[in-house]
């Protein structure tokens, strides 16, 4: 991942608050379509140049090409609130995230997020390496807001119970139980995916030790059609369930 830096310039007499809301709209669609990772985008005023510092998944993913008409309507709006198109300078590498993946056109994809990770929750199959959400099909409603919304909702739940206290039963089952309105989001929108993608695309369904039956553990069918599911051995050291005709892979307790 790289970090970025974006200068946005006035041309005429503006405000603050026209200035604030064009940057937040254009900073959204960016986010939304992958361009920019992450929540959080610091935005300072310099002698009337104002630079927000942002993560992103590649160092070109800024490119017009990558643009999302949404992101081509904002880039249009800053006009409108006195500024100028953004200045873009690349400040390096972002130590802390992981690695774009490689291929060129993954033979399989997993949706896979946790509560610290911050990239793209689509990854390869073959590496584990997040894609960039901006080099998949541009879903009917325009860009990815639906995914990255799911990932806010699933990483938040396992925030909750990894380190919650009166949630966290609450969490671990709507993260574990496949009818839950989360994993349902999810793996529709992994179907979803595969659809437009062409690219098979499967669901992680996270799995909690059943204390009430231990030796069940590797006896577990799959939850949705009961088939055999396990893997001889496990799958980047996370999967160790994987059906096919489901496309949903899953783990054993840790
Ligand atoms: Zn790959
Ligand atoms: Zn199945």
């Amino acid at each position: 991942m790289f970090t970025a830096e974006l200068t946005f310039e006035c041309y005429q007499d503006t405000t603050i608050d026209a200035v604030d809301g064009a940057i937040t709209q254009l900073i959204d669609a960016l986010r939304y379509n992958g361009q920019i990772l992450g929540r959080e985008f610091p935005t300072s005023i310099d002698d009337g140049v104002f630079i927000t510092r942002v993560v992103c998944p590649e160092e070109e993913s800024l490119h017009p090409n990558h643009h999302s008409s949404i992101v081509e309507k904002r880039l249009q709006a800053l006009s409108k609130a006195g500024l100028l198109a953004p200045k873009i300078r690349l400040t390096g590498m972002d130590l802390h995230s992981d690695n774009t993946d490689p291929c060129q056109q993954p033979e399989w994809q997993v949706l896979y997020t946790h509560y610290l990770s911050t990239c793209s929750p689509l990854r390869c199959g073959e590496h584990l390496a997040p894609i960039p959400l901006y080099k998949l099909p541009t879903p009917a409603i325009g860009d990815h807001q639906d995914l990255l919304r799911w990932q806010v909702d699933w990483s938040s739940t396992d925030e909750l119970q990894m380190h919650g206290t009166t949630l966290k039963q609450a969490c671990s089952e709507v993260l574990t139980d496949i009818s839950s309105p989360l994993n349902h989001t999810g793996w529709q929108l992994a179907k979803d995916i595969e659809q437009q993608s062409k690219v098979p695309t499967y669901y992680y369904l996270y799995h909690l030790a059943d204390t009430t039956e231990p030796s069940a553990k590797t006896a577990r069918p799959c939850p949705s059609c009961g088939g055999t599911w396990q893997l001889e051995s496990p799958l980047h050291g996370i999967f160790d369930f994987k059906c096919e005709p489901c496309r949903l892979v899953s783990n054993l307790p840790w």
